[in-house]
């Protein structure tokens, strides 16, 4: 007998023969899907631990989110109204005190609340790169959600050495790649030609030699230094940095490549890497000179390019909806419309994200086999109806508050719009409290219409030794300059 039977619901499959059946029923046993047809009779008479009645509804995959931070997802509105530069002081001097002032209840705080805010905006997988990759395992995994996690490495933005952090990575994969019945995975996840120095990308190599299977997960050319500071490490560009120590292939996913050009996408492409594009989180913090990522030349190279959200609390938006809505929106403006189509984006946010992860044999799409991760969009509403195409709706229209049930790895984790999977009030609770302890520590004035940044120079609120080291790599002149 079924667990789940969704029945009457429209399906879009996101199978490789692009499915979309109008009238259709998804039976889950156990942990996967059992089947997915055009609705019989019998369906709507049979029995299972849940029937659902999806008339008016769609289904869809669950979402993937492939690129994302969440230790500091409490700082959720303070942000919201700071320019580029301003945030990236204030983030700084966050990451530099919060773990010796505000200590782990402060993370294990914003990782409940990030598996609550991701429930509640169907996102199901999440690709995370962390300072706290053991309390966001046990939180996904405890969540019944699914993840990668990443322990970023980072010598030049962590006062911890690079072998330190190295050596920490790798208790984490030994511990936590293939918990809570594979749920939860690790990956590799330096920081990026930024953070890093030689000696880490030279560890990171030895880590990907030793567990093969793990995805290799960083930022790219995100700044207009990135060429300076991959000289920093004895090469010619960032592409030929990850090349020298075997870094690039279809194992790899590069995010961002604001400051890339043709050249470095044709080299992406022809390696096979996959790419992660943010547009909200650049367009809504555009600092400096303006960059887009080279579109046009990662498609006609084949590049797989998918989709993150990478820091949704400094932006207050977690819905990948959204998300790819400005994606379109962003990338029409810059090179011209129809760089992608509606249903393109649907395949970004699952089952490309899903190759991108190497777990499209698992998960991305609706088909007997996989496992079960799905969401039921409800469009029966004045809001939507009458709707004539789906994908369109999806992507233009229809938010993740129209998202009603979310089931992952065949449980049902939010059931008509209640998240059964946590305990919503103690989530909120306790993520309120930390969120108070965070303003008197940092120092932050907050109120119900915007906040304020501290007004003592940031320079007396960091240790300014890692910023130093890092400045020296860069070939950048004075901290002090720095933060003018
Ligand atoms: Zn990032």
């Amino acid at each position: 007998m079924s667990d789940i039977i969704v029945h009457d619901a429209t399906i879009i499959t996101l199978d490789q023969s692009d499915r979309i059946i109008k009238r259709g029923t998804i039976r889950v046993s156990g942990n996967r899907i059992t089947a997915v047809a055009p609705t019989t009779s019998a369906d709507q008479r049979s029995e299972a631990a849940h029937v659902i009645d999806a008339e008016g509804k769609i289904a869809i995959p669950g979402l993937i989110d492939t690129h994302r931070h969440t230790d500091f997802a409490l700082v959720q509105g303070l942000f919201s109204d700071l320019g580029g530069a301003e945030l990236l002081k204030e983030a700084l001097a966050l990451y530099h005190t919060a773990e010796s002032t505000l200590g782990k209840s402060f993370f294990e705080a914003a990782w409940g609340f990030a598996c609550l805010r991701q429930l509640s905006h169907g996102v199901t997988t999440v690709n995370a790169m962390d300072f706290t990759p053991a309390i966001g395992a046990e939180a996904i995994g405890q969540a019944g959600l699914r993840g990668v996690i990443g322990p970023e490495i980072a010598d030049f933005l962590k006062p911890k050495s690079g072998q330190e952090q190295l050596r920490d990575a790798r208790r984490f994969i030994e511990r936590y790649h293939g918990a809570f019945d594979g749920r939860v995975l690790a990956s590799i996840a330096p920081g990026g030609e930024v953070g890093c120095s030689r000696d880490v990308w030279r560890g990171v190599a030895e880590l990907r030699d030793d567990y093969p299977e793990l995805r290799l997960h960083t930022h790219l050319y995100d700044s207009p230094a990135a060429e300076t500071m991959a000289a920093g490490s004895g090469a010619d560009d960032p592409i030929t940095l990850l090349e020298q120590f075997g870094l690039l292939d279809d194992r790899t996913l590069l995010t961002h490549l604001l400051h890339a050009d043709r050249r470095d996408a044709r080299r992406i492409a022809e390696a096979g890497a996959h790419v992660v594009h943010c547009p909200t989180v650049y367009s809504y913090f555009q600092a400096g000179e303006q960059a887009w990522f080279p579109l046009p030349a990662l498609r006609e190279h084949g590049a797989n390019v998918v989709l993150g959200l990478d820091d949704p609390f400094w932006f207050d938006c977690w819905d990948l909806f959204q998300e790819a809505k400005h994606a379109r929106l962003l990338a029409n403006f810059e090179y011209r419309a129809q760089q992608w189509s509606s249903y393109d984006l649907l395949k970004m946010l699952t089952i490309d994200a899903a190759r991108a992860l190497g777990l499209d044999d698992q998960i991305g799409s609706l088909k007997p086999g996989k496992r079960a991760d799905l969401l039921l969009i409800d469009i029966d509403s004045p809001r939507h109806q009458p709707i004539s195409n789906l994908p369109a709706a999806l992507t233009n229209t229809v938010t993740a508050g129209d998202v009603e049930t979310v089931v992952v790895d065949g449980e049902l984790l939010v059931d008509g719009g209640t998240v059964k999977a946590m305990d919503v009030e103690a989530v909120q609770t306790t993520a309120e409290h930390e969120r108070e302890r965070l303003q008197q520590n940092a120092g932050w004035e907050t109120s119900i219409s915007g906040s304020r940044p501290p007004e003592t120079s940031i320079l007396r609120r960091v240790s300014p030794r890692p910023l130093i080291r890092a400045m020296k790599h860069w070939g950048q002149g004075s901290v002090n300059e720095f933060f003018q």
